[in-house]
C-alpha cells in the first residue's frame, strides 16, 4: 500500500470522487484518498483527461491554470509542473527560475534560461 505523502500513513484508498476544479468548472474524477488526513491525490492520467475535455469545451485558455497539491521532500516545499505547461512551455527540467511571491496567495514563476 502506498503511503500519503502528506500525514506519511498507509492510509491511501482508490476513490471515484475527487472533485477538481478548471476555471470554475468541477470536473469528478478517480484518484485516491488519505483516510487519516483527507488529502486527495488525483491520477496523472485523470488530470490530463480533465484538461482534455476542459479543452474540449473551450475553457483552458491563457493563462494555463492547473490545480496541484505542493507536497513536500526532504529538502521542502516541491510543485509538481503539470505536463501540459511542461510541454507548451519545453520545460527540460533542468532551467533556472525566479520566484516572486505576489500578494498574499501567489507565486510567479519565471524561466530565466
Ligand atoms: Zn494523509
Amino acid at each position: 500500500m502506498v503511503k500519503c505523502p502528506i500525514c506519511e500513513k498507509d492510509k491511501l484508498i482508490e476513490v471515484n470522487d475527487i472533485v477538481s476544479e478548471i476555471e470554475g468548472h468541477f470536473f469528478v474524477v478517480n484518484g485516491k484518498r488519505c483516510q487519516s488526513c483527507g488529502e486527495e491525490f488525483v491520477a496523472e492520467k485523470e488530470g490530463q483527461k480533465m484538461v482534455e475535455i476542459a479543452r474540449n469545451l473551450g475553457i483552458w485558455g491563457e493563462p494555463l491554470k492547473l490545480h496541484r497539491k505542493l507536497s513536500q521532500s526532504a529538502r521542502g516545499t516541491v510543485i509538481r509542473i503539470p505536463t501540459d505547461i511542461e510541454k507548451n512551455m519545453k520545460l527540460k527540467g533542468n532551467e533556472e527560475v525566479l520566484i516572486s511571491k505576489i500578494g498574499k496567495n501567489k507565486l510567479l514563476i519565471e524561466i530565466v534560461s
